[in-house]
């Protein structure tokens, strides 16, 4: 019955999307890019209980970087350090996931104009496939993708729009706890 579970819940990779599956931008626990390491932003942190936090730049949906947790091993919170001075030092390698365009291609699209950000960041399309998308994470080093969709309801020209995070963490959940 529950081999039955997973096999089913492999097989639905196919179908999801990482839509389905995705942490809204909203409910996305994230640090401003000019934050200040000091003893309360190391305390949220440390609450937030998140491994993974991704940093932007003026608004939420302009991610620019990932802190992960374990880069605030040498950091002391007395010396009120600017985020940026770490975020800078550790610029972890991210990867553009994009499951249906040339990755060379995405990489001109995406990279930030900004000289301040060496790091691209790691986008997949809003239908990408929960199979595709495990696939990445597998190759991949990094297990939390920026999922963004094209958005062309307005008038103006149609741009990209950040709408969440998904990790690794969601897909492999949607395997194990199907029904
Ligand atoms: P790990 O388990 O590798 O230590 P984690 O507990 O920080 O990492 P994941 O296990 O990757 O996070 O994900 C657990 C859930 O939390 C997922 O639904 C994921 O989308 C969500 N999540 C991960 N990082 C954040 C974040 N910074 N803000 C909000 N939600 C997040
Ligand atoms: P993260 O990617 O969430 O920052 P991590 O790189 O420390 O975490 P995982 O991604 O959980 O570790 O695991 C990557 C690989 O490294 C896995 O094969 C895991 O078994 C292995 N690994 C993790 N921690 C250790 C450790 N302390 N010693 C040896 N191998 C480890």
């Amino acid at each position: 019955k529950e081999e039955l579970n997973i096999i089913q819940g492999a097989l639905e990779l196919r179908t999801k999307t990482v839509e389905d599956v995705l942490t809204p931008l909203n409910d996305c626990f994230m640090l401003a890019s000019d934050a200040l390491l000091d003893f309360y932003t190391m305390t949220d942190i440390m609450q937030s209980g998140f491994t993974r936090i991704p940093v932007y730049e003026n608004e939420r949906s302009n991610i620019v970087d990932i802190l992960f947790v374990k880069d605030l091993a040498f950091v002391d919170p007395d010396d009120c350090t600017p985020l940026k001075t770490v975020t800078q030092f550790y610029k972890h390698p991210l990867h553009c996931v994009f499951n249906d365009t040339k990755l060379d291609a995405v990489l001109e699209q995406f990279k930030k104009g900004t000289a301040v950000c060496v790091c691209v960041r790691v986008c997949v399309f809003n239908d990408t496939k929960l199979d595709a998308m495990l696939e990445q994470f597998k190759k991949g080093k990094s297990h939390l993708a920026i999922v963004q969709r094209v958005n062309n309801e307005g008038e103006g020209d149609p741009f990209y729009e950040v709408m969440g995070i998904v990790t690794l963490e969601d897909v492999i959940e949607e395997i194990i706890k199907s029904e």
